[in-house]
């Protein structure tokens, strides 16, 4: 194996960044950032108080302990010629950094990314999609967890399924291809939507992805009960639509996908929980804030900003980046006694 690859104690080379460009969000998530009155009342219904009388442990970073648009793209450059492929840009919303098309051109003019992608919520994308596109982004992947007006605003806090229906629409039309879409499903919120969402996504030609609900909360509220297996969504699928399996060549992919039998839309379920997949996970993680992770569940971050902004040389940075890299862990701990939810949300880590 060369030893300019971001390779790990246990054989796996990384391919895949992710890079968070804020910690900040505009919608509040019940699984993610569960600050609403909705999410409070529905795991107190649950478990008659929170599982954790713990203040949430989170704040927004000051702008100066954010990485900048040169510091972003400098360590990118780096990952990239220790054989990163693959950057996508998250949050947090992504879509709250202001001028983050200057960012994407910058990026996309780096050679030896073979794919620049984004996750977003949506809420503004008809409003800054054209610009990204314009500047070089190639794929998105919108987070929708519901079709009911309702719904949607008890899950995400926010009134916005219009607008996030508009940004999907607008990136088919803008040519982002494929148009992906994320739904975390949670018993008793939104697991009666699965059908209505496979079939949404067959009617525009999408796909979409099942997601676990992961322990990734910031009021640590998460339950095992909560999560909908994949193997349940997918006898449910199948019950209604006759699915064809994809067959990947890509190892490290996490979604086990289905196509229609028309061959519009696919489906795909991400079921880290219930049958992880960390033997092949290539995934590195950049945090706004300058730290990097090497797994979702990371209780450990390391300090790149410190380092970008000392007298490091790219060498360091790589030779930095390189050592981090090689203590990634083996997998994550879900379940099982040891396991010690991170500190940080998602939305802090960057999905
Ligand atoms: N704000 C953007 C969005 O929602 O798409 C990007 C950041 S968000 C943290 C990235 C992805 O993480 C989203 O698809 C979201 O649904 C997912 N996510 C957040 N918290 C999660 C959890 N506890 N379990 C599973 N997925 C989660
Ligand atoms: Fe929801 Fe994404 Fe915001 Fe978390 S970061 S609250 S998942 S929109």
């Amino acid at each position: 194996m060369s030893s300019s690859l971001l390779v790990d104690s246990h054989g796996r080379v990384l391919r895949d960044l992710r890079v968070s460009v804020t910690d900040r969000c505009n919608f509040r998530c019940l699984y993610c950032l569960p600050e609403t009155e909705a999410a409070q009342n529905f795991y107190r219904g649950r478990w008659a108080t929170l599982p954790t009388s713990k203040p949430i442990a989170w704040e927004w970073q000051p702008k100066s302990k954010i990485l900048t648009f040169e510091e972003i793209e400098r360590v990118v450059r780096i990952a990239v010629g220790l054989g990163i492929q693959k950057i996508r840009l998250t949050g947090g919303e992504p879509l709250l950094r202001h001028h983050l098309e200057d960012l994407v051109a910058r990026l996309a003019r780096l050679p030896g990314i073979t794919d620049l992608a984004m996750t977003t919520n949506g809420f503004l994308f008809a409003e800054k999609g054209p610009a990204l596109r314009a500047a070089g982004l190639r794929r998105i992947s919108f987070s929708l967890d519901s079709l009911d007006r309702a719904n949607f605003q008890k899950i995400t806090g926010r009134d916005g399924l219009a607008e996030v229906l508009a940004g999907i629409r607008l990136a088919g039309e803008l040519g982002l291809n494929p148009v992906k879409v994320n739904a975390v499903i949670i018993r008793g919120i939104n697991d009666h939507e699965i059908e209505a969402l496979a079939g949404f996504a067959h009617t525009h030609g999408l796909a979409l992805r099942f997601i676990e609900f992961m322990p990734l909360d910031s009021a640590h509220a998460w339950q095992k009960e909560l999560v909908v297996p994949g193997t349940e969504i997918l006898q449910r699928l199948l019950a209604v639509h006759p699915l064809q399996p994809v067959v990947s060549a890509n190892a490290a992919e996490t979604a086990r996908r289905w196509t229609f039998a028309d061959g519009r839309g696919e489906l795909g379920l991400i079921s880290p929980v219930s049958e992880p997949f960390c033997g092949h996970c290539n995934r590195l993680r950049l945090t706004a804030d300058g730290k990097l992770r090497t797994c979702l569940f990371s209780v450990t971050e390391h300090d790149l900003r410190g380092r970008l902004r000392s007298a490091a040389t790219d060498v360091d940075l790589a030779a930095y980046l390189q050592a981090v890299v090689w203590g990634k862990e083996a997998r994550h701990h879900i379940g099982e006694p040891e396991f010690a939810q991170p500190a940080r949300s998602m939305s802090c880590i960057g999905g």
